[in-house]
């Protein structure tokens, strides 16, 4: 999405919204609790030794403030200095930006000693919650009164972001955010305190920080040193400020004490985050969409995507550099989908959700009242879905075309500045918002295309047009159907052509001859531009038609949740949606196959172990050996496993986002960061089980060692207080 300014407005241009519709499941639902739900969580007699409002406790100090949001993982404050520790994949895209093939520091870490070797860490942000409200009542009663399913839906957005707005005005320090907490449910207001300047401190070289790559990915036992320290900055008046040299470090009014002993098996702990999604209350229905559509469709052609972008990364060091976090993103997507499908056939949630919900169907008709309010809405629920599941190929590959091809974003933003330019009145007035809007554009643009190969785009293209003519039915594309191409290699080849003319194809290109002034970019036109024309014509009566599905669901959904909770009289935790939680359990292990029982640490031996598979991604730094071997482990042994802890196991319920999670334990002390989730427990997004839910976190004790021993930066233990 990129905003282009138009004189003392914005004209806001909505990019590829990838709109999914979001579908689950249930059973247990208890885990992720926002803070208004923690007198609940029974944090007290699960273990915890300090006091319930040592966390949270409105309008004081508490271990929250010392919580971050980074871009899409989370972190803590350890230090007063605004030192951040969060995970190694977290701060990866910035550590490739800030990486060449001279001075790579991807592959060889990189280490500050001092606040003016730190160096900016392009494309992240930080955000801090302030504080929050519920806002259901004034939502809801909006649309109370309004049948057509997208007006409600509008409504929804717009009250959302007026009530934002209205925030962010009454105190113009935060950005302000209405999250819907149960779908046309209920709603709450954050306010977040931003910051735009975070710096890259410390990262270790990537056979530790990616040690065991995508084998290992959603994998136990692992044994990975997925850490990094950043650092948060804002303007000499405290205010957030972009990156600039005269900013100073920013002083958290929290920050995590950290605890270098570690913990034992069974001990309590505890994690404060920012989980991203999950589908824990929705009905069989989408849960059936995810694993029949969605979760096949996307990890085998993200599977294709990152065959062409490795093949073609061999080649040359730069494109490899250049493509790898996309081709993490992918493959870490892919895994994690692979493990969900694994999960549901083996548990045949799909089933189970149908029982249940045949039982709430029972329930809603044994009670008058219930009959009289709900007693279309299972079968309603059934007839938006029979829609869902017929346009799935249509949807799954709209939303997926322009995040697949970046030649098609890049016409996209031409485009629509063009037509921003265009709709001006005089010449005058196209030259303001020309030079308003040209660096915006091309900082946009250079983010595409530094992850941006040609070669690769063509691959992608070709396989996406070919899908596309394939399409037929209700799903027929109508761009497609005027085209009358009469194979499907002939939609292949014309898209591929298409791209070998086009000027976008090179940055240079477009830049000199099409950027360089109003006239060149309002007269240039070619085929790519008209094909991303025709699509996006076409891709707006979809987005109307997903509008309008989205409308529907959300009151069938808001219905579906409450009269649910009156079935199993209890209400429920709402389902994550990138807002602070809290989750708690203890270091556990677990049996997650007939015969085998995984034990909750891992260790350097184990490590060197996997090294000596004679495998690449199990390659790591001779200095670990040789310290390994001199039993160098300083204070950071775990005396039981003679050894240094690397990573650890347990049961709390977490999920994306809460990657870089500080885990605390029971006096609120930093005792490792989470990263990762075994693999059965992909499925936790749908339903969370004491028997196959495990996450991953690097021990803080490896954290130390590494930093210590192996990258000589005890600068960072000093700066923690160890
Ligand atoms: N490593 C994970 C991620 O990709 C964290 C998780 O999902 O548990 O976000």
């Amino acid at each position: 999405m990129i905003r282009l300014k138009a004189k003392g407005s914005l004209l806001c241009a909505l990019l590829w919204s990838v709109s999914l519709f979001n579908f689950s499941a249930s059973i247990p639902d208890e885990g992720m609790f926002p803070l208004s739900e923690l007198s609940r969580a029974g944090l007290k007699k699960a273990g915890l030794k300090i006091a319930e409002k040592d966390i949270y406790n409105p309008g004081q100090i508490g271990l929250v403030d010392a919580l971050v949001q980074v871009s899409g993982c989370s972190g803590s404050f350890v230090s007063p200095n605004g030192l951040i520790i969060t995970n190694h994949h977290c701060a990866f895209s910035a550590v490739q930006l800030a990486s060449s093939p001279e001075f790579n520091y991807l592959k060889n870490g990189f280490v500050a000693h001092t606040y003016e070797q730190e160096i900016e860490a392009q494309g992240l942000t930080i955000r801090i919650t302030k504080s929050y409200e519920d806002v259901s009542e004034e939502i809801l009663n909006a649309v109370a009164s309004i049948d057509d399913p997208a007006e409600r839906i509008n409504v929804i957005h717009k009250m959302r972001s007026e009530i934002a707005k209205r925030a962010e005005a009454e105190d113009p320090t935060i950005k302000a955010e209405v999250s819907e907490m149960f779908i046309g449910k209920s709603y709450v207001l954050f306010r977040y305190q931003t910051i735009e300047d975070v710096r890259l401190v410390y990262v270790p070289r990537q056979d530790i920080g990616e040690f065991g790559g995508e084998t290992d990915n959603w994998v136990w036992p692992r044994h990975t040193g997925d850490f990094s320290f950043l650092r948060a900055y804002v303007a000499p008046d405290g205010s957030s400020a972009k990156y600039a040299k005269e900013n100073v470090p920013y002083q958290p009014k929290k920050h995590l004490k950290v605890n270098p002993k570690g913990v034992n098996e069974n001990d309590f702990v505890f994690i404060l985050g920012y989980p991203g999604r999950t589908f824990r209350h929705r009905p069989a229905q989408y849960v059936e969409y995810q694993q029949k559509y969605l979760l096949p469709y996307t990890s085998e052609l993200y599977d294709f995507q990152n065959q062409q972008m490795l093949a073609v990364g061999k080649e040359d060091p730069k494109t490899e550099l250049a493509l790898a976090t996309r081709i993490k993103r992918n493959a870490n997507v892919m895994k994690n989908y692979r493990g969900k499908l694994k999960g549901l056939q083996n548990l045949d949630l799909v089933g189970s959700k149908r029982k249940e919900d045949e039982a709430l169907t029972k329930f809603i008709a044994s009670k008058p009242d219930l009959k009289a309010q709900y007693g279309t809405l299972m079968a309603d629920i059934d007839k938006h879905y029979q829609v869902v599941f017929e346009m799935a190929p249509k949807e799954l590959w709209f939303n997926n075309i322009y995040s697949s091809m970046s030649l098609l974003r890049i016409a996209y933003t031409i485009q629509d500045f063009k037509e921003a330019i265009l709709k001006q009145n005089g010449l005058q007035a196209q030259e303001e918002v020309f030079a308003l809007n040209i660096n915006q554009v091309k900082e946009y643009l250079d983010n595409i295309y530094g992850s941006y190969d040609l070669t690769v785009d063509k691959n992608i293209a070709r396989r996406m047009f070919e899908d596309a003519y394939q399409l037929d039915g209700s799903n027929q594309l109508n761009y497609f159907a005027k085209k009358n191409f009469t194979r499907k290699e002939e939609a292949g080849d014309y898209i591929v052509a298409a791209l070998d003319k086009s000027k976008l194809n090179r940055k240079e290109t477009l830049y000199d001859m099409i950027l360089k002034d109003i006239q060149s970019l309002k007269h240039y036109n070619d085929e790519l531009l008209t094909t991303q024309k025709g699509l996006a014509a076409e891709r707006e009566t979809f987005d109307a038609e997903q509008k309008r599905r989205e409308g529907m669901l959300n009151r069938l959904m808001g219905d579906y949740v409450a009269v649910k909770e009156q079935y199993q009289a209890k209400n429920f935790i709402p389902d994550a949606n990138s807002t602070l939680r809290l989750t708690f359990g203890n270091i556990k292990g677990y049996s997650p196959n007939d015969a085998t029982y995984m034990r909750p640490f891992t260790t350097i031996k184990g490590l060197i172990e996997k090294g000596n598979s004679g495998l690449a991604e199990y390659e790591y730094p001779e200095s670990i050996k040789t310290a390994w071997l001199a039993k160098n482990f300083g204070a950071y042994l775990k005396k039981d496993l003679n050894d240094v802890p690397v990573n650890i196991l347990y049961n709390m319920d977490t999920t994306g986002g809460n990657s870089g999670s500080p885990i605390m334990n029971a006096h609120g002390e930093l005792i490792g960061v989470n990263f990762d989730r075994a693999y059965d427990a992909t499925i936790n997004d749908f339903a969370w089980s004491e028997d196959y839910s495990r996450s991953i976190g690097v021990d803080i004790r490896y954290v130390l060692w590494i930093a210590d021993k192996i990258d000589n930066a005890q600068f960072i233990l000093k700066e923690m207080g160890i």
